[in-house]
């Protein structure tokens, strides 16, 4: 009965018996009976065999497909047995069982656990025949358990380190008696980020000092000291964090954030150009300078079509603060692609002649705030990091949020994120003893 063994051990069973098995290869479903040896059975409290079984009670399992049979069930008889030392009666252990999810085996857990690395738990839902929520709860356990053995391996880089701030989602305020008021308050999350591997290493909600903090536990003193460049937004809390976390980095303003800010003082250019187009009748601005069309605006010159292009021409031609906003987005970045600090210094000085020159007041805004942060604008030009790898993992950070989780709590979020973007998965941590045995939370 070999046969039978090799079938008990592919479903990552151990310790029973298989008395049926019946399949439907119409329906591609295998339904397996099994019982539990009694050889194998303790007692719970003391460990001996049991004196005598009081009953087996049928417990149905979710096990993980078997070839081409997509469905497979387990019928299994558990032991409750009577122990006369102690007298009392228990459940035989069968560690194979997932311990907090007890319709499946660990087996099938951890499968259903690898797929949701990779895919929605509604597509994972899908393909092995479950309830959707049921799979949300098992990703959310096998995220927590898995979190304690989340280690950096040591081929990550973290002498560069960056930390982003992404907007989680804007919740109802609920006030006292508990009634929804109509206020939203936007959520954030701080992720501490490895920009050469692109990869999220921890994370914490909120993006206050507290939550970078605890976004750098992860790393060990000695960790800490050594980072030798910090990238930042502009962001008080995390540079004055960084200030005493991580005391011989270099802190850095790095391009990606500056340029948001650019775009962010545009914005407000645009839009009070839009209400004025609209108040005046201004057609062509007007159609111009809707929200929609704000990223052909923004976007730099060489990403536009001929046709955008030209549109784009007449505009600027027609609405002078447009003309001129626009040119001070193009000439900051032109500021930017300096690669010494010298001569970046000489174009600023320009550029802050031209902000004056505006009138604008989001840019006047912005250009006090690049007075203020120089030294660390100048620190990103002359370590001349690129923030390639980390752009690409906003964007990957963004999908996973329009992807449509229904994050409606935060920490499922953050945890997504280290599974999909970091080192929570079995890639970096070794989950393979989960087929057999869950450990426990701790
Ligand atoms: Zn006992």
């Amino acid at each position: 009965m070999d046969f039978k063994r090799h079938i008990i051990e592919m479903l990552g069973l151990q310790d029973v018996e298989i008395e049926d098995i019946k399949r439907s290869k119409k329906k591609l479903k295998i339904e397996v009976k099994v019982r539990q040896k009694r050889s194998e059975c303790f007692c719970r409290k003391c460990g001996q065999q049991y004196s005598h079984i009081k009953e087996w009670v049928l417990k149905e399992l979710l096990a993980p497909p078997l070839g081409i049979y997509q469905k497979v069930t387990i019928k299994f008889f558990q032991l409750r047995g009577y122990c006369e030392d102690c007298d009392r009666t228990s459940m035989a252990e069968a560690d194979w069982i997932q311990p907090k999810f007890d319709n499946m085996t660990c087996g099938f857990a951890e499968v259903a656990g690898r797929l949701m690395e990779e895919i929605t738990c509604e597509g994972v839902s899908r393909i092995l025949f479950t309830d959707s929520k049921l799979m949300w709860r098992l990703d959310q356990h096998r995220m927590e358990v898995m979190l304690q053995f989340l280690k950096l391996p040591p081929s990550v880089d973290l002498t560069y380190l960056a930390a982003d701030e992404v907007h989680f989602k804007s919740m109802k305020n609920k006030n006292r008696t508990g009634l929804v008021a109509k206020r939203y308050t936007p959520h954030f999350v701080t992720n501490l980020v490895a920009p050469k591997s692109g990869k999220v290493l921890f994370n914490a909600m909120g993006r206050d000092s507290k939550a970078l903090t605890a976004a750098l536990s992860i790393l060990s003193p000695g960790q800490k000291l050594a980072v030798e460049n910090f990238a930042v937004d502009i962001h008080e809390a995390f540079i004055s964090t960084i200030k005493t976390e991580c005391k011989n980095a270099n802190i850095c303003i790095d391009r990606f954030h500056l340029v948001q800010k650019a775009n962010e003082a545009f914005d407000k250019v645009r839009r009070a150009e839009f209400k004025k187009a609209k108040e005046n009748n201004d057609n062509l601005s007007r159609n111009m300078l809707e929200p929609h069309r704000r990223f052909i605006l923004m976007a730099r010159e060489k990403e536009l079509s001929k046709s955008e292009q030209k549109l784009l021409d007449k505009l600027r031609k027609h609405n002078e603060s447009i003309h001129t906003a626009m040119l001070l987005v193009e000439y900051l970045h032109k500021a930017l692609d300096k690669k010494n600090v010298k001569s970046f210094r000489k174009v600023l000085t320009s550029w802050y002649w031209l902000v004056r020159e505006s009138r604008l007041e989001p840019f006047k805004k912005f250009a006090r705030l690049i007075k203020r942060y120089r030294r660390n604008i100048e620190a990103y030009i002359s370590s001349r990091l690129t923030t390639a790898v980390a752009e690409g993992l906003n964007n990957k950070i963004k999908v996973l949020k329009r992807m449509g989780y229904g994050y409606s709590n935060p920490i499922s979020f953050c945890r997504k994120i280290l599974q999909r973007c970091g080192f929570l998965n079995h890639l970096s941590i070794n989950t393979d003893e989960f087929f057999f045995k869950w450990p426990n939370p701790a």
